[in-house]
């Protein structure tokens, strides 16, 4: 393809270059798959023996096998290389007689996995001063090689074992009190580790926040506790102030700080050090949270509270809920609801349900749709919700995290990362907007929100509820393989009626209007809408003012240099921006290449829309939401309540407006260009337009007074815009399936890809080469049955100086694909002089 097309294709969708939260980006010796060979179980399945997403029987060792054993202690390494202890265990067998595991077993020994390499894990002794203390979850100080300086590992086992045969080195320090993660989510994280092919460490980086791992907003704090055994003897002989300073402690009980007792007795900070340097008073040092952390005032939008009778069809899917959280088993449910159906109402008396029982749940929404309203309808029927978001400062983070553990809350709300949640009576996870690409993370460790709820929701014997107006292929499969029970809600609340959807051909000239982008069907519903006081939306998925840059004279378009992609034009500032890595330069006024005076500035973004509709609409007040306004803090808050309190009419803007929105008086939602996400390629194009569109057209009709979508298209004849005009998902998914099944892509198959990048083309293709020879000879020798694609340049060839190629494999089980690129990439290493990188996405949503 061109690059023009690639842009076009590009630009239309969200996109987050892999590379760009690369707090973890994989060295040249990445995983060290040979160092960590757990095999650690999956969390139990659920009644029926396949795993929903990737249903498996065993050919390989399994990516998802019940098992009550976290994973055998044999599986870890010791820190020698393990070659004698291997044999031994192979001579004895597994069951040696007791009286020689009576002297064997002598020992505890802690298993350590670290973050940066080498990754472990490494078995350690735990000393008897710490034998009491060290619990897995908790992070150590260890010895590691001839480093000088202890270094932070985390403690994933502790178990008996021999030290016979090897040199053990001892843990040297505890750096938590209490565990960071209990049981169950440690055994989430190896879990993850394996699945997803990444170093442990790595994981509890990310499950437990940074925040919380730094103490943020917390402060040393010293009380003060009288010796053992003072006489009153000894108490007397001291100064009067000293005297009272320890009786005032002896008569209080309670552990107190030096401001407190000077305060109290009233004297200076003085006497209180003199007694302590006596060892009269002992000091202890707590680690606290400061009283005045600042928590961001959490207020509703304005929507008013209404207590709801539920109707039929809602109180039907309630109940079916219901029956799962009290059947006390790990069980996935599906609940489709067309847009407008009520949903939130039913997570929440779901909600009431378990908490009732004093148990607790998560939600999880795309980021973007943690509005003031969905947080309002949440925090006005709960005592004591935690609303996680991106913009919470790192002590209001960690303020939430303790309250969430210590069992003060009822809820947690948050995007993807709430998975983790440490809620101790967890009893329900609910997953909205099951189908958004937001909950699959795209940096390291590379993982879906919806495949890490099922793996800890079906470990802990509650139900994963799954909502959506247009759920997943993934979901769909799983509900139709009786792998998931399928709730349907096909009916608004109200018996609203969904909205009519007319499409609009822009191949047609007299549709299509004049120059702009607003077709002449469109300009009059927008007109009638402001006439009758109601408010609409118009989605145009690409931000900035003009997508390329071109020279009329000679051809030549403005690119970034160090990404090959076309440059978007800003018109705030008079910018060129690359959106893969934030390149900016001024916009050149002339032709770079040729001199020539009258560049062009080709393709629609919003900022071009913006001026278009101002121009077109005078009286009409009109907002842009995307992701260049919506940079401040609190924008979007502000935006939303302004467009509810009816001093927007009309809102414009990328999917941002397109998700979860629910506004009454909206009356028209138009599409400016349907198509523009359809020609990715990825076999997942069709489905993203479906539901774009699908979600965009269910913000309106959500009052009585109706409502109408308007889709701009170039391809109405397109299966998936022809589906979503009418509101029909089993027509999508009965044809998009047909499709699938062709290539044996996902829900029916698995796919994982293998990125590999560096700065010379030559260089980093040849490592994809050697890739591809050591998965078709691990292919051959599990004699698994695994689809190789490439390696070959993805779209996007080049991105921040780094050429890259791209490996897929495919296969019917994600345990396969799995095991191939574990054995494939043991041991591989690259030479590090060449800073050639590799990271290995299982299951990706994003092929660029
Ligand atoms: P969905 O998420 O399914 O698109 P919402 O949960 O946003 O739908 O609900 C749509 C609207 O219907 C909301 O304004 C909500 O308050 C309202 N609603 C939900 N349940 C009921 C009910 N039982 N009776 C009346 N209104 C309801
Ligand atoms: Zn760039």
């Amino acid at each position: 393809m061109t690059m023009l097309d690639s842009q076009l294709m590009l630009d239309s969708q969200p996109f987050v270059p892999e590379d760009r939260n690369n707090a973890t980006v994989v060295s040249s010796a990445p995983f060290s798959q040979s160092t960590f060979p757990q095999t650690p179980s999956a969390p139990p399945a659920e009644s029926s023996p396949a795993e929903f997403l990737h249903p498996t029987s065993v050919t390989v060792p399994s990516d998802s096998f019940p098992s009550d054993e976290l994973f055998p202690p044999e599986q870890f390494k010791s820190q020698e290389e393990p070659s004698a202890d291997a044999a031994q265990t192979e001579l004895f067998e597994t069951n040696p007689p007791p009286w020689e595991l009576a002297v064997e077993d002598d020992v505890l020994l802690a298993s350590i996995v670290f973050s940066k390499s080498p990754h472990g894990p490494y078995d350690y002794r735990i000393p008897d001063s710490l034998r009491e203390d060290l619990k897995p979850g908790m992070r150590v100080g260890v010895p590691l090689g001839h480093r000088k300086k202890s270094t932070l590992g985390w403690c994933v086992a502790v178990k008996e074992g021999s030290a016979a045969h090897r040199k053990l080195r001892d843990v040297a320090e505890l750096l938590d009190d209490t565990p960071l993660c209990d049981a169950a989510l440690v055994r989430l994280v190896m879990w993850m580790g394996h699945y997803y092919q990444v170093p442990a460490g790595q994981v509890f980086d990310t499950l437990i926040p940074s925040s919380v791992r730094a103490g943020a907003g917390t402060r040393q704090t010293t009380y003060f506790t009288p010796a053992k055994d003072l006489t009153d003897e000894q108490i007397s002989k001291l100064p009067a102030k000293q005297q009272a300073v320890v009786r005032l402690l002896i008569s209080s009980g309670k552990p107190t700080t030096a401001a407190e007792l000077a305060v109290a007795v009233g004297c200076t900070e003085d006497p209180i050090r003199r007694l302590r340097k006596k060892e009269i008073l002992i000091p202890e040092v707590r680690r606290e949270m400061h009283s005045n952390i600042r928590i961001l005032a959490q207020h509703n939008d304005g929507e008013r509270k209404q207590k709801l009778e539920l109707t039929e069809q809602q109180q039907a899917a309630l109940e079916r809920i219901n029956t799962a959280v009290d059947s006390g088993r790990g069980r996935t449910l599906l609940l489709h609801g067309v847009t407008g159906s009520g949903k939130t109402e039913v997570y929440i008396k779901a909600i009431e349900h378990v908490v009732s029982q004093a148990g607790s749940a998560i939600v999880m929404v795309p980021e973007i749709s943690l509005t003031p309203q969905t947080r309002g309808r949440f925090e006005s029927r709960f005592d004591s919700v935690a609303v996680l978001h991106s913009q919470m400062s790192p002590s209001e983070r960690h303020y939430h995290w303790q309250r969430i553990r210590r069992g003060e809350v009822q809820v947690v709300i948050g995007p993807r990362s709430a998975v983790f949640a440490p809620l101790p009576n967890l009893g329900l996870i609910v997953l909205d907007e099951e189908h958004d690409t937001s909950f699959k993370q795209d940096s390291q460790p590379r993982y879906h929100a919806r495949k890490v709820a099922h793996a800890r929701a079906m470990a802990l014997g509650i139900p994963l509820l799954l909502g959506s107006a247009t759920p997943s292929l993934e979901a769909w499969h799983a509900s139709q393989c009786g792998h998931a029970e399928l709730i349907s809600m096909p009916n608004r609340v109200a018996n609203r009626p969904m909205p009519d959807v007319q499409l609009v051909d822009l191949r047609i000239r007299d549709e299509r209007g004049g120059s702009g982008a607003i077709s002449r069907p469109l300009h009059a519903a927008v007109l009638e809408t402001i006439r009758d006081k109601g408010q609409a939306i118009l989605l145009l998925n690409r931000r900035g003012f003009a997508t390329t840059i071109q020279c009329p004279s000679c051809g030549h378009v403005v690119a970034c240099p160090d990404c090959d992609m076309p440059l978007t034009h800003h018109r705030d500032g008079g910018k060129a921006m690359c959106h893969y890595c934030d390149y900016t330069i001024g916009t050149p006024p002339w032709c770079p290449a040729c001199r020539f005076d009258g560049i062009r500035y080709g393709g629609l973004g919003t900022q071009k829309l913006e001026m278009e509709a101002k121009a077109k609409f005078p009286n009409a007040r009109i907002a842009r939401m995307d992701s260049d306004t919506m940079k401040r803090p609190g924008s979007h808050q502000r935006v939303l309540s302004e467009f509810r309190n009816g001093d927007i009419d009309m809102l414009l803007g990328t999917q941002m407006i397109a998700k979860g929105l629910d506004f009454p008086n909206v009356l028209l939602v138009g599409v400016i260009n349907a198509d523009s996400a359809l020609h990715f390629p990825d076999f997942r194009a069709a489905e993203r337009t479906f539901q774009l569109v699908t979600q965009v057209a269910g913000r309106t009709g959500r009052g009585d007074r109706g409502g109408r979508v308007i889709v701009q298209t170039f391809t109405p004849e397109h299966p998936a815009i022809q589906a979503a005009s009418r509101h029909d998902y089993h027509k999508f998914v009965e044809e998009e399936m047909v499709n699938r099944r062709k290539f044996n892509y996902p829900p029916l198959g698995s796919v994982a890809r293998i990125i590999i990048r560096g700065p010379l083309e030559d260089k980093t293709e040849a490592v994809a080469d050697g890739i591809l020879a050591r998965l078709e000879s691990a292919r051959d020798l599990l004699g698994s049955e695994v689809r190789i694609l490439g390696p070959a340049p993805p779209p996007i060839g080049r991105l921040r100086g780094k050429y890259r190629f791209h490996l897929l494999l495919q296969a019917t089980e994600a345990a396969v694909v799995g095991e191939t690129i574990r054995r494939a990439l043991a041991d591989f290493k690259t030479d590090p002089k060449d800073e050639i990188e590799f990271l290995v996405d299982i299951d990706p949503v994003n092929l660029l």
